[in-house]
C-alpha cells in the first residue's frame, strides 16, 4: 500500500540542517495530529524555515593538513583582537585561548571552512541581535559575589516583581531570521522590567539587597561594546536593532491568598504569630531575638578579597541580623518565648536567585576563554562562544576553583563533579562542534596519557615537540603535524585548527578506534511490539503501526545525506515471538514465528534489517497487518528478556549497533528467560529492606545488559503498564545500555497518545551515538574517581554505552591524588568514541579548565549550586540501592550541614552563633536540598507506586542541571499574570500554598507533568475563555490538552504550555487540577516549599534543622 509519504513535507518536521556533518539538530514536531498545534515542538531547537542557520558549509569535513608551511594568510586574516592575548589570567599557558571573540569566528554558511580564509561576522548578526550589546562584564560579578547572612533584616529584600521568564517568542514557525532560542535551556533572556509595583514596599531604610547586584537597573540600557571579555570583536550587534523589550506583565508582587503574610514583615521585630497558621509545623519556640536594628554590617567580608564586591554593590547595612525563626535546637531549655515564625519572604528565594542572574548575565555572551569561570545558571538564557573550553552545555562543575589539596576538599565537604553532556543539543545559534580530519594517522595525542591534541598542549623546541598538559610528558609533533610557533610560542595555524583553539571538537577516527580493526556499518533501528491482550485492546498497537508508517521517514540523517542509512526491522510478541521478513522484492511480508524462547535465535537474516525507502511498500503491508492479525488475540502473557534476546541477536548477525524500541505492557510472567514475579510489596517502605524495591530481582538482565553493550545495542522501552510490572527490573537493560525509559500508567488512547507519540517521534528522531567509550582524563593531581548515569563499566575508567543520545548526562566525580597548583588550574578532558548514525566512527572532544585554590573562600566562591544538587541527588538515588533510606537521607543532611559549616567556619566573619550564614552561591543549597529529600524516591507519599519510584531514579540518573533543577524545584507560573500581548511568560512564583491565589490560574511544571491550577474563585469569563465551559465546577479534570479556543487567553496559555513542551525532552502530562479537588493532593505534592503529606519538611522548618545541624557542628 501506498505509505502516506506525503505527509510530512513541511519544514518543521525533520528538515535536515544543511551541510552539517550529521547532526542535523532533531528538527521536532511530527505530523499535525488533531488537536495537537503543529507549534508543540516549535521551540526544541529546530530549525526554523527561514532561519539560516551559519553552519560551516557542505564537505566541511577537513583535508589532512599538509605539513610544514603556514597556511596563506593565516596571520593576517585575524582581526587585532588576538593579539592581546590577555584573556588568560596565568599568561603560562602557551597555547592557550585567544584573547578575543574574533579569531574565533567561524566563517558563515556561505563560505568554505579552510584555513586561512579570513571569517567573515556576515550571517552572525542575526545570531546574536536579540542579545544586544553586551553590557559590562556582568559575569564576573558572581565570581566575587560572596558570603550573604540570612538574619531578620538580611535576606528581606522585596521580591521585585515581574520579571523573569520573559520569552522571546512563542511561534513555532520563527519569524524570518528572528528565531527565538527557546532551547531547553530556557527561557530567552529577561528583558527588564520596569516600575512593577511592588505589593511590599521597600521597608524604610532597609537598603539592603541580598543577592541584586545595581548593574540591573530599570530601563537597563547596555553599556558600550567595550569591556568585558572580548565583546568587541563581535559582529556588530548594535547595529542590529534589539527586539523590543519585553516587560513582563505587571505582577502584584507575589501575591499572596490567606494571611496577610505581605505585610512588610521582614523587618527587626519578627512577624507575630500569623504565620503560624499556614504551617503546621514544630511550634519555633526559644527563637533568638531579633538583632537589634543596627546589628553592624560584616566587616569586611573577608571572601572578597578582590576588591571589586564593594564597587558593584550597595552598602549592606543590617547585611547578618540574628536568625529570627530558628527553635531552639541546641539552645539551653527556658521558658519559651511566644511562638514565632520565620518568615518565608526573609529566606533565600529561588526565583530571586534565578531572576537575578537571568539580569545579570542574560545579555552577553558567556564567553569561555577564561579559566574557572563559573557559568550562568541554566535558568538563565545565553549564548556560548568557545574561545577554548568546553561550553556550559556540555560540561558543569560543581566548583569552579577546586581546592589545591585532598585536606582542604575534605574539610569543606565540596563534591568535586562534572556533570557531562557529551552530544547536548546547541540552540541554532550557536556551533557545533567542527569535524577535524587528520588522516590515517589519525589524531595527535600524548604518547603517555594518550590525552589527544586540545589548546593546553605546549609546544616547545620551535614547535617539534610538544608537552602535555595532563601528564607533562614531551612527545614528538608528527611530522605531518609540524607547524611554526610565532614569537609568543604560539603555532601559526592556531586560529585555523579546532583541536589547539575550541574547547569542543570532532576528531575522525581511523580504523584502529574500531572494533575488530574494521569500520562499523551503518546502525539499525528494531521496532518490537508487544502483541498481547492489553496492547491491542487498547488501541496502542494499531497506534505504533500508524505512526511508524509516517515516522520512519525520520530516522536520524547525517548532515546532507538524502536518506538515512539506518536500516529497520521488525518484530511482535507476545509469549512466542514473530519476525517479519520485509525485503524489498517481496511481494507481502513474511511472518517467522519462533516459540522456543529459551535459547533465542533469528530465524532469517536476509530481509529482516531492511532500508526504508527499498522495503517501502513491504513494510507499509505489514504495518497495516499487524493489527488485523492479532486483533482476536486473548494472549495476555508476555515474555521480556527473550525479546531484548532477539534484537541483539539480529544486531549481531547484521554485525552491526543499534537500538531496540521495546513497546511493553505487563509483567513478563510467562516461561522464558528473566521471567518474573510480582514482588511489589509496599510495606518494605522504611524497613532496611526497602532497597529491594530498586534492586532488579533477578540478575539476568545484568548479564543481558553486559552482552548488549558489547554489541553496541542500545534498548530504549516504552511501558504502557496497568498494575506492577517491575521497573527496577525491566529497566536494567536500558539503564545500562544508555536507553531511555518512558512510561504510561493506565494508558488511555484519548488522552495519552499525544504523549505518547511526541516522545516516540522524539525518541526516534534525536541525535545517538552507538557504541560508545568515555573516558575522562584530567591533569596530574586529581582523578575521575566515580560515574553516574545511563551506562556500563567493565574497568575502573571507560564509561561503555551501547547508544548515548544527546538528553543524556554522565556525572564524574573527581578526587584528589596529589597536589594542586593555583598556578596550573587543573584540566578536564572528556573523550567519547562513538558511531554516528552513519556508520562514522568519531572522537568528540571537550576540554575544560578549573582553577585552583589555597583559600576555602575561593572555592565557596565559586560553586555552582544547580550542579551540586545534580550530584547529590544522583549520589543518593545510587545510595538507596545499597542502604536504608533514610540513612542516604541522614548523609546528604550531614554533609551539606559539613558544607556549610566548613563555610561559616572558615570564610565568614565572626558573629553570633545564632546566625546562619550561607554562602552566596549555597543559599538555595538547603531550599534545593529539601526537595531532594522529599521527592519520591527519598520520602514517598502514598500515591507514589513501586514503579514510579524506580523510574524516577533512574530518570534523575541521567538528568542534566536544568533537568534536576526544575524536576525539584518545579516553575509556578500565574497563568492570569500573563500578558496576552506579549511573548513573555509572567514571572515564576514560589512554590508554596500560600502564594497562590484562589482568583487565578497557575501553571506548574516539573519535566514530567505540567499542572494547570484553578482557583475556586476565579472570574468566570477565564474560565468561559480557557476551557469553554460556563463554570468551575464544569470544568473537567479529565482533560488532557486545553481545548483550542479563539481568544487572546486561550491562545496565550496554550502557546506557553507549548513553550513549555518544547523545552523538555519528554512531552508533559497534562493535569487540570481544581482547588479543593480530589486531585490537589497531587497538585500540592510539587508546591515544595510547603511541608508535605508523605512527612517532608516545609522549607522554613527545613532551614531551621539544618541552622541546628550546622551548629552542632560548630560547637
Ligand atoms: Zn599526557
Amino acid at each position: 500500500m501506498s505509505v502516506n509519504q506525503q505527509a510530512h513535507t513541511g519544514p518543521p518536521y525533520g528538515q535536515p540542517q544543511p551541510g552539517y556533518q550529521g547532526y542535523q539538530q532533531p528538527a521536532y514536531g511530527g505530523p499535525s495530529l488533531p488537536g495537537v498545534p503543529q507549534s508543540q515542538y516549535g521551540a526544541y531547537n529546530g530549525p526554523m524555515p527561514g532561519y539560516q542557520q551559519p553552519v560551516p558549509p557542505q564537505g566541511s569535513l577537513r583535508a589532512p593538513p599538509t605539513s610544514g608551511a603556514p597556511p596563506p594568510a593565516s596571520g593576517a586574516s585575524h582581526p587585532s583582537g588576538h593579539l592581546a592575548y590577555s584573556q588568560f589570567e596565568h599568561g603560562d599557558v602557551q597555547n592557550g585561548i585567544p584573547a578575543s571573540a574574533a579569531p574565533m569566528q567561524r566563517p558563515p554558511a556561505s563560505q568554505p571552512f579552510l584555513p586561512g580564509s579570513a571569517p567573515t561576522p556576515v550571517s552572525q548578526i542575526s545570531t546574536f541581535q536579540q542579545y544586544g550589546p553586551p553590557p559590562a562584564s556582568v559575569q564576573q560579578l558572581r565570581n566575587h559575589m560572596a558570603g550573604m547572612t540570612i538574619g531578620s533584616t538580611a535576606a528581606s529584600a522585596p521580591p521585585p516583581a515581574g520579571l523573569g521568564y520573559v520569552s522571546g517568542s512563542f511561534s513555532a514557525t520563527g519569524s524570518g531570521l528572528h528565531t527565538p532560542y527557546s532551547a531547553s535551556q530556557g527561557a530567552p533572556p529577561a528583558t527588564v522590567s520596569e516600575g512593577l509595583p511592588l505589593t511590599q514596599p521597600p521597608f524604610p531604610g532597609h537598603t539592603v539587597s541580598t543577592q541584586r547586584l545595581p548593574t540591573q537597573v530599570p530601563g537597563f540600557t547596555p553599556p558600550p561594546p567595550s569591556t568585558g571579555v572580548g565583546p568587541s570583536s563581535y559582529p556588530p550587534t548594535t547595529a542590529a536593532p534589539r527586539p523590543p523589550a519585553m516587560p513582563g506583565p505587571p505582577l502584584p508582587g507575589q501575591t499572596v491568598a490567606g494571611p496577610p503574610s505581605s505585610q512588610p514583615n521582614h523587618v527587626s521585630s519578627p512577624p507575630p504569630s500569623t504565620m503560624a497558621g499556614l504551617h503546621p509545623g514544630p511550634p519555633m519556640s526559644g527563637l533568638h531575638g531579633p538583632p537589634p536594628p543596627t546589628h553592624p554590617p560584616q566587616p569586611g567580608y573577608p571572601m572578597q578579597q578582590n576588591g571589586s564586591f564593594g564597587q558593584m554593590r550597595g552598602p549592606q547595612p543590617n547585611y547578618g541580623g540574628a536568625y529570627p525563626g530558628a527553635p531552639n535546637y541546641g539552645s539551653p531549655p527556658g521558658p519559651p518565648p511566644p511562638p514565632k515564625r520565620l518568615d518565608p519572604d526573609s529566606i533565600p528565594s529561588p526565583i530571586q536567585v534565578i531572576e537575578d542572574d537571568r539580569n545579570n548575565r542574560g545579555s552577553e555572551p558567556f564567553v569561555t576563554g577564561v579559566r574557572g569561570q563559573v557559568p550562568p545558571l541554566v535558568t538563565t538564557n545565553f549564548l556560548v562562544k568557545d574561545q577554548g573550553n568546553a561550553s556550559p552545555r556540555y560540561i558543569r562543575c560543581t566548583s569552579y576553583n577546586i581546592p589545591c589539596t585532598s585536606d582542604m576538599a575534605k574539610q569543606s565537604q565540596v563534591p568535586l563533579a562534572a556533570v557531562i553532556k557529551p552530544l547536548a543539543t546547541l540552540p541554532p545559534e550557536e556551533t557545533l562542534p567542527y569535524l577535524v580530519d587528520h588522516g590515517e594517522s589519525g589524531p595527535v595525542r600524548c604518547n603517555r596519557c594518550k590525552a589527544y591534541m586540545c589548546p593546553f598542549m605546549q609546544f616547545i623546541e620551535g614547535g617539534r615537540r610538544f608537552q602535555c598538559c595532563f601528564c607533562s610528558c614531551v612527545t614528538e609533533v608528527p611530522p605531518h603535524y609540524f607547524q611554526h610557533l610565532d614569537h609568543t610560542g604560539k603555532r601559526v595555524d592556531f586560529y585555523d585548527r579546532p583541536e589547539l583553539s575550541l574547547g569542543s571538537y570532532e576528531f575522525l577516527a581511523t580504523v584502529d578506534y574500531c572494533k575488530n580493526n574494521k569500520f562499523p556499518s551503518p546502525p539499525a533501528f528494531i521496532f518490537m511490539i508487544d502483541v498481547s491482550y492489553n496492547a491491542v485492546k487498547s488501541g496502542l498497537v494499531r497506534l505504533i503501526c500508524e505512526e511508524l508508517k509516517s515516522l520512519l521517514d525520520y530516522l536520524p540523517r547525517e548532515g546532507n545525506m538524502e536518506e538515512s542509512a539506518i536500516r529497520v526491522g521488525f518484530v511482535t510478541y507476545n509469549k512466542v515471538l514473530h519476525f517479519y521478513n520485509v525485503k524489498s522484492s517481496l511481494a507481502q511480508p513474511q511472518m517467522m514465528v519462533v516459540s522456543d524462547v529459551a535459547d533465542m535465535f533469528v530465524p532469517l537474516l536476509d530481509g529482516f534489517l531492511v532500508n526504508v525507502n527499498e522495503s517501502r511498500t513491504v513494510i507499509a503491508s505489514l504495518l497495516d497487518q499487524i493489527p488485523e492479525m492479532f486483533a482476536d488475540t486473548r494472549e495476555t502473557e508476555t515474555v521480556f528478556a527473550p525479546v531484548i534476546q532477539a534484537g541483539l541477536e539480529a544486531l549481531k548477525a547484521a554485525e552491526c549497533a543499534g537500538k531496540l524500541f521495546i513497546f511493553h505492557t505487563s509483567l513478563p510472567i510467562a516461561e522464558a528467560p528473566g521471567k518474573l514475579k510480582n514482588r511489589d510489596d509496599r510495606k518494605l517502605i522504611n524497613t532496611d529492606k526497602e532497597k529491594t524495591l530498586f534492586q532488579p530481582q533477578t540478575s539476568f538482565y545484568n548479564n543481558l545488559a553486559k552482552d548488549c553493550v558489547a554489541q553496541g545495542c542500545c534498548v530504549d522501552l516504552f511501558l504502557f503498564p496497568n498494575q506492577y510490572l517491575d521497573v527496577a527490573t525491566l529497566g536494567v537493560v536500558p539503564y545500562q545500555t544508555g536507553g531511555s525509559i518512558y512510561k504510561y500508567a493506565y494508558f488511555q488512547l484519548e488522552t495519552d497518545q499525544y504523549r505518547f507519540l511526541n516522545d516516540l517521534r522524539r525518541d526516534v528522531q534525536k541525535e545517538v551515538g552507538f557504541d560508545a567509550v568515555m573516558r575522562v582524563r584530567t591533569s596530574t593531581g586529581i582523578r575521575a574517581t566515580d560515574f553516574f548515569g545511563a551506562f556500563y563499566m567493565s574497568n575502573t575508567t571507560d564509561v561503555e554505552m551501547a547508544g548515548l543520545d544527546c538528553d543524556k548526562t554522565i556525572t564524574v566525580e573527581f578526587k584528589h591524588d596529589d597536589k594542586l597548583s593555583e598556578d596550573s588550574g587543573a584540566l578536564l578532558q572528556c573523550a567519547l568514541l562513538y558511531t554516528s548514525c552513519a556508520g562514522q566512527r568519531r572522537l568528540r572532544i571537550h576540554n575544560l579548565s578549573l582553577n585552583c585554590c589555597t583559600q576555602l573562600a575561593d572555592l565557596y566562591r565559586n560553586c555552582e549550586t544547580d550542579t551540586l544538587i545534580n550530584y547529590l541527588a544522583k549520589y543518593a538515588y545510587r545510595g538507596v540501592l545499597s542502604s536504608p533510606v533514610k540513612t542516604v537521607r541522614d548523609s546528604l543532611i550531614n554533609q551539606c550541614a559539613q558544607i556549610l559549616a566548613c563555610y561559616r567556619k572558615n570564610c565568614a566573619s565572626p558573629s553570633s552563633a545564632g546566625q546562619l550564614i550561607l554562602p552566596e552561591c549555597m543559599k538555595l543549597l538547603p531550599v534545593y536540598l529539601n526537595c531532594v529529600l522529599k521527592s519520591d524516591v527519598l520520602q514517598p507519599g502514598p500515591e507514589v507506586t513501586t514503579d514510579d519510584r524506580a523510574y524516577i531514579r533512574q530518570l534523575v540518573t541521567s538528568m542534566d542541571v536544568a533537568e534536576t533543577n526544575v524536576f525539584f524545584y518545579p516553575r509556578l507560573l500565574p497563568l492570569t499574570k500573563a500578558d496576552v500581548d506579549s511573548d513573555s511568560l509572567p514571572a515564576a512564583i514560589r512554590n508554596s500554598e500560600e502564594r497562590l491565589s484562589k482568583g487565578d490560574i497557575y501553571l506548574l511544571e516539573n519535566g514530567l507533568n505540567v499542572f494547570v491550577w484553578v482557583g475556586v474563585s476565579v472570574q468566570q469569563s477565564l474560565i468561559q475563555n480557557l476551557f469553554g465551559v460556563s463554570s468551575f465546577s464544569q470544568i473537567s479534570n479529565a482533560l488532557s490538552t486545553l481545548p483550542v479556543l479563539e481568544n487572546p487567553f486561550s491562545k496565550k496559555v496554550r502557546s506557553i504550555v507549548d513553550m513549555l513542551q518544547g523545552q523538555r525532552s519528554r512531552y508533559m502530562k497534562l493535569i487540570i487540577v481544581k482547588q479543593e479537588d480530589k486531585l490537589e493532593m497531587l497538585f500540592k505534592h510539587f508546591l515544595v516549599e510547603d511541608k508535605s503529606l508523605s512527612g517532608g519538611a516545609s522549607y522554613v522548618d527545613f532551614l531551621c534543622h539544618m541552622h541546628k545541624e550546622i551548629r552542632q557542628l560548630l560547637s
